[in-house]
């Protein structure tokens, strides 16, 4: 007889720094995301659906860098990207370069469960999107276009090579604001599942894609292991296939928290430490949750069976 599992979720709402007059805003959309979450499992259903709808409702928010909200790019245009993954079956869904879907976590569920594909980006990612019926929205909105205006001035001032984000991230780290979503679940039936969305990185070069919608770089989800999140410098987590490896240092025996840590301190050694802000979240299969980062701050909230309110913060544990 398979074991009833205690189900909990996590979630984060991005890392990268969070200033004071928006801080509020975003401990409130993490709480909602984890009560929607949990409010799936809670009710039986999937640790998929609880990723999702979590996800979902931090798309929505406006406060995240995902969804309604997204980053804009050097071109002042949004271009979104998310994934999602169960653990049960290591079926994934991921796409990229979408203008107006309102829910990108919705399409990314749709490519993993209705297509043979894990991963379709651009003209086809919105058609089928179109065939599904799935809402549409401009993410545009003026946070982030005033953001763009500030970041543009700080590129034209001359404080940064196009290839190399590097230094504009060193001389002025408070514009970038990473704030990426995602949400780790565990079910009643230990099935565990993971989910990410973002606008990606500010000022990114059209048809960049990050780490959020690559499996086993900023998403992965395995029931031997556990699930991971990732936020930050997607070129980081793509590197060291984040995700994934916070997941085998799960199968090897490490809890959620530990195996968070030990990615975040690989990052640290492995990674050139002006480009290499991280924040991760983990569940493992016995429901043990993990938070770290070595960002500023890390916006995220969680909910297990045994308290069943949500609890938020700007940081977790910091790995220098
Ligand atoms: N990881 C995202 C990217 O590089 C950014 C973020 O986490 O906010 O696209």
């Amino acid at each position: 007889m398979t074991k009833v599992r205690k189900p909990a979720v996590v979630v984060h709402g991005g890392a990268g720094t969070w200033h004071p007059e928006r801080s509020q805003a975003g401990l409130e959309g993490v709480k909602k995301a984890a009560k929607t979450g949990f409010d799936v499992l809670k009710d039986g259903g999937s640790a998929v659906d609880s990723v999702m709808e979590a996800v979902a409702v931090m798309e929505d928010d406006g406060a995240f860098n995902a969804g309604y909200g997204s980053s804009l790019n050097i071109e002042k245009r949004v271009e979104m990207e998310a994934s999602i993954m169960d653990g049960k079956t290591l079926q994934a869904g991921a796409v990229g370069l979408l203008k107006d879907v309102k829910n990108p976590v919705r399409l990314a569920k749709i490519i993993m469960e209705k297509t043979d594909h894990v991963f379709v980006v651009g003209e086809g990612a919105e058609k089928l999107a179109k065939i599904f019926n799935l809402e549409r929205r401009k993410p545009l909105t003026e946070l982030r276009l005033s953001y763009y205006e500030c970041q543009r001035k700080a590129l034209l001032d001359g404080k940064f090579e196009l290839q190399k984000l590097a230094g504009l991230i060193k001389n002025h780290p408070e514009l970038f604001e990473l704030e990426t979503v995602g949400a780790v679940a565990l079910d009643k039936n230990g099935n565990v599942a993971a989910a990410t969305s973002t606008g990606g990185f500010p000022l990114k070069l059209p048809g960049r894609i990050g780490d959020s919608p690559i499996i086993g770089c900023g998403t992965y989800a395995d029931n031997q292991a556990g699930a991971c999140s990732a936020t930050g410098v997607g070129e980081t987590a793509i590197r060291l296939v984040l995700a994934k490896t916070v997941c085998n240092f799960m199968e090897g025996g490490k809890t959620a928290q530990e195996a968070v840590e030990l990615a975040i301190g690989l990052v640290n050694r492995r990674i050139l430490a002006t480009c290499n802000s991280m924040g991760l979240i983990a569940i493992d299969v016995h429901g043990r949750i993990g938070a770290a980062h070595n960002s500023p701050n890390l916006c995220w909230a969680y909910v297990t069976s045994e308290k069943q309110e949500p609890v938020a913060s700007l940081t977790a544990k910091t790995v220098k």
